[in-house]
């Protein structure tokens, strides 16, 4: 059966709805949307930076702008009734999708990086100290390592990481090893955006959890592509970008189990986050306004709420079902081309994502001629520099696939990296 017969969907008629999946590219930026000099279909394989806006979510922001623009939770006038409506059940929509118990467990947040930096400053800062760990992997994202290593500095933890077995996943021994009773929180990414390896999130927190320590997944590249449970995975935070799932940029969520929020102080003071305030003190909103202060993203809520209801419609079993059928034909048709060093877990093992390099060619090069062939992926070291140190790479190409992609755009890929190893060979 060829590739495409196992599609889970109708990847055409999803297309349809990205608008810019049309677009050709090859002109020069500087005249971008008056299609001078654009003649190469676009193939957008960067997802794992940034997914496109399908037109229902357009459409949603759109009509809050158009229709019910107001500020919410200020007005008893009817806009900013509505505007408050869409924008709580937006959190009820996100706490639905993940299996969390309530809206009161989901703090919107700009992205996954504010996600993390808000619990590691309302939460780290208070409750760490000399003495204390705090455990990583050697494969975590920019947005927790650099945020978690700054939190030890200021207060005298240690930050321990995980080793990465040549394979790309997590050494469970070494986990095993370094988690002990001085942990309080083992933060790992739950599916690497640079080796594409999926962890094992539910065995890392039955681990963590046996010695009291608190569990963050980093769940930016898993949540858009996946079904994602809280409860199954027995995580106590758990964040993601709207961005990367359909949504637009500059609206993100928090995950956090009721108590420990309640717990916890804020991490931004102002408007909307407060209870009563005098000269001399200040009482706190419940959850999860405690932790949103100020105007927030209204429009930007409403969208991932529209994000959430396209996902829901195509299936998260299904989206992930097409990005294992993409990523395993990607990593085998690469592999196939010879000369192509391909980093993390085996195609029929890995979200999708591939990052690789080609033997004398650099990946900013590589991603260069790709350009020319109107396909878009990612070179550099994805915020992973200390992972690229471990495998002795400065930099990688990355092509990593959404539900819209299709087996034709791998091969055109595919083509591309051919043409690319031959020009430098
Ligand atoms: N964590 C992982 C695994 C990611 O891939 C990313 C984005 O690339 C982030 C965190 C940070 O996401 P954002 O830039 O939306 O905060």
């Amino acid at each position: 059966m060829g590739v495409q017969e196992q599609y889970p969907f109708d990847v055409e008629a999803l297309r349809a709805d990205f608008p810019v999946l049309d677009r050709k590219v090859g002109g020069d930026p500087e005249t971008a949307g008056e299609g001078e000099g654009d003649d190469t279909p676009l193939v957008y394989l960067d997802n794992a930076a940034t997914s496109h806006t399908p037109d229902p979510v357009v459409d949603a922001i759109a009509d809050y702008y158009r229709s019910y623009n107001a500020n919410v939770h200020r007005g008893i006038h009817q806009l900013s009734q509505e505007a408050s409506v869409a924008y709580e059940e937006a959190h009820d929509a996100v706490a639905e999708f993940i299996g969390a118990a309530g809206r009161e467990e989901i703090v919107f947040t700009k992205n996954t990086t504010e996600a993390m930096n808000l619990v590691a400053y309302a939460w780290g800062l208070a409750e760490l100290g000399p003495g204390d760990n705090v455990v990583l992997s050697e494969m975590e994202h920019h947005a927790s390592l650099v945020t978690w290593q700054q939190i030890g500095k200021r207060t005298g933890a240690d930050v321990r990481f995980i080793d990465v077995t040549d394979e790309g996943r997590l050494d469970m021994d070494h986990a095993a090893e370094l988690i002990d009773d001085d942990t309080e929180m083992v933060s790992v990414v739950h599916v690497s955006n640079t080796l594409g390896t999926v962890n094992p999130i539910r065995e890392l927190a039955d681990v963590a959890h046996d010695h009291d320590a608190y569990v963050f997944a980093d769940a930016a590249q898993s949540v858009p592509t996946r079904p994602v449970d809280v409860e199954a995975l027995d995580v106590d935070f758990l964040a993601f970008s709207g961005h990367k799932m359909c949504g637009p940029t500059g609206i993100g969520a928090l995950y956090g189990r009721e108590a420990i929020l309640e717990e916890m102080q804020p991490y931004l003071y102002g408007g909307d986050m407060i209870r009563r305030v005098s000269f001399e003190d200040s009482t706190w909103e419940d959850l999860p306004w405690k932790f949103e202060a100020g105007t927030p993203s209204i429009a930007q809520g409403v969208g991932l709420a529209a994000a959430i209801e396209y996902l829901e419609d195509i299936g998260m079993d299904r989206i992930e079902a097409h990005e294992d059928l993409l990523a395993e034909y990607a990593y085998d048709e690469l592999t196939a081309l010879g000369g192509v060093e391909i980093y993390g877990p085996p195609g029929d093992d890995r979200g999708g994502l591939v990052a690789f390099n080609v033997e004398g060619v650099h990946a900013h090069d590589l991603s260069s001629i790709l350009n020319d062939y109107g396909v878009a992926i990612r070179a550099g070291d994805h915020c992973t520099q200390p992972l690229h140190d471990e495998i002795g790479v400065a930099a990688s190409a990355r092509a990593s696939f959404y539900f819209y992609n299709t087996v034709e755009e791998v091969d055109a890929l595919v083509d591309a990296v051919r043409e690319a190893r031959d020009l430098f060979a």
